[in-house]
């Protein structure tokens, strides 16, 4: 029987990452994968063909709507080829995962492929095609993950009522898809499908659309998209779904308690998703699922059973990638016994829609329940010259900072690149900085930056230079 330091159960970011740094500090690491492909939800099923199609979604729109504009002018129609288009997300899936294969290999990790399952505390069974296998693990990381989830009532078909796995490999641009929950999943889909000329119509239980983001955000997102041509249907909760031959019909209520039917040709369920433990036969080790089906772990990441610890989304938590990753780092480091930490509060949060919206720290609206005084500074994008210069004038640079101290308190964006932006307002928080110490930065002009120096300048003394 092989015998390992560490056995990971599940090779998505949390897992993957978590095996290269066991290996990297020198542990004897085994990684469990059922499917034959590594990177889980993320690189298979979830970031990367999404934004993969986002993208290839964007170029299209660009050129059939802004190109004009630039003085492009193309001779007859642009056409889209959407069996190409759904190829190329799948060949940049497979660069992605095999990479994981090449660092696996780099870092002398074994792959085990076949479902895990814990025969207790120490020893995992993994059963594929080819039988099952009994490995010894001295301590494993769950890293099982999550799958989509759906509503009692909705009987999820795969063909058109669907989740975003389907979503991402669909063999037509559907005519109207109607999206069931206005998150992340729903406005990015929902948004690649308009833009290949879908209508689209999203139907949502909040009051508002990404209704865990500050509220300005929620509002400035909507106008956009709604200037796309997306429609909304706030304060509505679904009741029924079904589906006669390619016809799907939407049941839902109204603020009002008004009955209210959609119909499309497809339905994306996106109401969010759900720990996934099926399988792993968690009871024979004695590990703790809750109510909500999530893996128990304290501080760090430990389960009930000390030897065994859980991670990504298959804990409490955002159910984001880089969260996995940086709790799949932490593991390993404890396990080596050193003494890392994850600052929750400065995981970002980002909707890849065009535009962007990025979020670091506290919402407005949390600030205001937990009666923290803060000042608020934002700086529209249109004000800016570089977007003028890209066309890509929607948006703003929001910065809320402490009304005494002025340290950074929560930093929010829509705009043109704010994914890749947000990523200063996390290192400004990490290092404490306040609204001052941001201001009195140079930023290159022109770059979309200059809106986070500008709405730091708001927020400290009311003065940004260009607004
Ligand atoms: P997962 O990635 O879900 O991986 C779990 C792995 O465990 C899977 O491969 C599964 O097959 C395997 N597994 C489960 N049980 C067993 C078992 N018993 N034995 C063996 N293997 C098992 N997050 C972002 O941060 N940015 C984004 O842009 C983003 N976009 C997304 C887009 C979509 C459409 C979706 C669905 C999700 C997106 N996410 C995004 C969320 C992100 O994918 C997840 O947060 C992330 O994948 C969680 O990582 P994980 O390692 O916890 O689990
Ligand atoms: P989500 O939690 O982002 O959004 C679900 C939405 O559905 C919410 O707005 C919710 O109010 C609404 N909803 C819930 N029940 C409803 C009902 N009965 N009727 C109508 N609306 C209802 O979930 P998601 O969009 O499914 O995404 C799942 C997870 O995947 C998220 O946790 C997200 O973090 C992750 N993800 C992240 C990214 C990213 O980082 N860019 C992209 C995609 C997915």
């Amino acid at each position: 029987m092989s015998t390992y330091d560490v056995a990971v159960i599940g090779s998505g970011p949390g897992g993957y990452v978590a095996a290269i740094r066991c290996a990297q500090l020198g542990m004897k690491t085994a990684i469990i994968e059922k499917y034959n492909t590594l990177g889980g939800t993320c690189l298979n099923v979830g970031c990367i063909p999404s934004k993969a199609l986002l993208d290839s979604s964007h170029h299209y729109e660009e050129a059939i709507k802004h190109f004009e504009d630039h003085g492009i002018e193309i001779p007859g129609d642009v056409k889209i080829n959407f069996k190409k288009m759904i190829d190329r997300k799948a060949s940049v899936v497979e660069q992605t995962t095999k990479g994981i294969d090449f660092l696996m290999n780099k870092n002398k990790i074994d792959v085990l492929t076949g479902v895990g399952s814990f025969k207790d505390e120490t020893h995992i069974v993994v059963s594929s095609e080819d039988g099952d296998k009994t490995i010894e693990a001295k301590n494993t990381i769950i890293a099982t993950g999550s799958k989509p989830a759906t509503l009692p009532f909705i009987e999820i078909d795969k063909e058109r009522i669907i989740t975003s796995t389907e979503a991402l490999t669909l063999k037509e641009i559907p005519k109207h898809m109607i999206v069931i929950g206005g998150g992340v999943i729903g406005l990015e889909l929902g948004q690649v499908y308009r833009r290949l000329g879908a209508e689209v119509s999203v139907v949502e239980y909040m009051d508002r659309i990404i209704p865990t983001m500050d509220k300005g955000q929620s509002k400035e997102l909507t106008k956009v998209m709604k200037k796309q041509g997306v429609k909304f249907y706030t304060s509505h909760k679904v009741s029924a779904v079904e589906r006669n031959k390619d016809e799907v019909t939407i049941t839902a209520t109204d603020k009002k308690d008004k009955e209210v039917t959609f119909k499309g040709d497809y339905c994306l369920v996106s109401v969010g998703r759900r720990p996934y433990t099926d399988g792993l036969k968690a009871d024979n080790a004695g590990v703790k699922v809750n109510e909500k089906g999530q893996i128990e772990v304290n501080d760090h990441l430990q389960t009930n059973i000390k030897n065994i610890y859980a991670i990504g989304d298959v804990i409490r938590g955002a159910m984001l990638a880089h969260k996995a990753e940086e709790e799949g780092v932490l593991v390993a480091e404890i396990l080596a016994g050193q003494k890392p930490h994850i600052n929750y509060n400065l995981i970002p949060s980002v909707v890849y829609t065009w535009p962007e919206v990025a979020s670091v720290g506290k919402t407005e609206e949390q600030l205001k329940e937990d009666k923290v005084e803060y000042k608020s500074g934002q700086f529209p994008m249109r004000a800016l010259g570089r977007s003028r210069a890209s066309g890509d004038t929607d948006g703003f640079i929001k910065i809320l900072a402490d009304k005494e101290t002025d340290e950074v308190l929560g930093v929010h964006m829509v705009g043109a690149r704010a994914a890749d932006l947000i990523a200063e307002g996390v290192t400004a928080m990490e290092f404490r900085a306040s609204a001052e110490d941001i201001a009195s930065m140079s930023h290159a002009h022109p770059t979309y930056a200059e809106a986070v120096k500008e709405a730091a300048l708001a927020a400290t003394e009311n003065r940004p230079i260009h607004s």
